[in-house]
């Protein structure tokens, strides 16, 4: 299991500052809608000067029509990133597209597609899809299985069941981890590392239990620590 460091902070210097602690740990970070959109492809580059290991998720949440999602993707691949994430509500054809497109690359990158964001409980699911959330999510995983994407982003609650309806290689990363019972904050469907190892997904994002603690590297330690023990009971 994989942890990757969403970068939310308010300011790039404080993004960077924030990587600057953690570097030399094996790690994902996450750049989202705030950093990209403040900062662009020129904190991307920042990211790698400060450790050219970190890999990185860029976290746009593509929704369009095809050939505009297969055009952006395209462009995200050039920034040198190594995941990307779409929304599989765009359907299979939009999905097959940027599959389609980034083929063609020498190493494109992974591409994730949003199931249900963990920030959705199922009164809120039902109100926008009119279906309740672990059936139609499991839906939606599979519409991206099926289009050839790498694997989809979804909560510790149904990584089970999307694993079973796709196939175990099929990747899972579960944003809403809440480590150490720290506040959900905006989150609705979350878990704890225990949670997450159980269920078995494959990458888990945290962002403010670990930008927003007194101590972010001593956090990211404690967390990494907990996810070692947990890979060792599993040997
Ligand atoms: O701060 P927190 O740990 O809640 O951060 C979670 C990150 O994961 C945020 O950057 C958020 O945009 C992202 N995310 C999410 N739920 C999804 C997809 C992405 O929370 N379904």
């Amino acid at each position: 299991m994989q942890l990757c460091v969403a970068l939310d902070l308010e300011s790039k210097s404080q993004n960077l500052e924030l990587l600057q602690l953690l570097k030399g740990h094996d790690l994902w970070v996450k750049v989202g809608l705030r950093s990209y959109i403040r900062d662009g492809a020129s904190f991307i580059e920042a990211i790698k000067n400060i450790d050219e290991d970190f890999k990185i998720f860029l976290d746009l949440k593509l929704f369009d029509i095809p050939n505009t999602m297969a055009d952006a993707a395209y462009e995200c691949s050039q920034l040198g990133i190594d995941l990307i994430s779409l929304h599989a509500s765009s359907g299979k054809i939009a999905m097959s597209c940027v599959m389609e497109r980034l083929n063609s690359l020498q190493k494109p990158p992974l591409v994730f597609a949003i199931t249900a964001l963990t920030s959705f409980d199922d009164d809120t699911f039902r109100s926008v899809y009119n279906a309740p959330l672990s059936e139609h999510s499991i839906t939606l995983a599979r519409l991206a299985y099926e289009s050839a994407l790498d694997g989809v982003v979804c909560s510790v609650l149904e990584t089970q069941a999307i694993k079973r309806a796709t196939h175990t290689n099929f990747l899972t990363l579960t944003p809403g981890i809440r480590p150490f019972g720290t506040m959900d904050d905006d989150q609705k469907r979350t878990g704890d590392i225990s949670s997450a190892k159980e269920c078995g997904t494959d990458f888990i994002v945290i962002g403010r239990p670990i930008y927003q603690s007194s101590s972010p590297l001593q956090t990211l330690e404690k967390i990494l620590a907990e996810i070692q023990k947990y890979e060792k009971n599993k040997k």
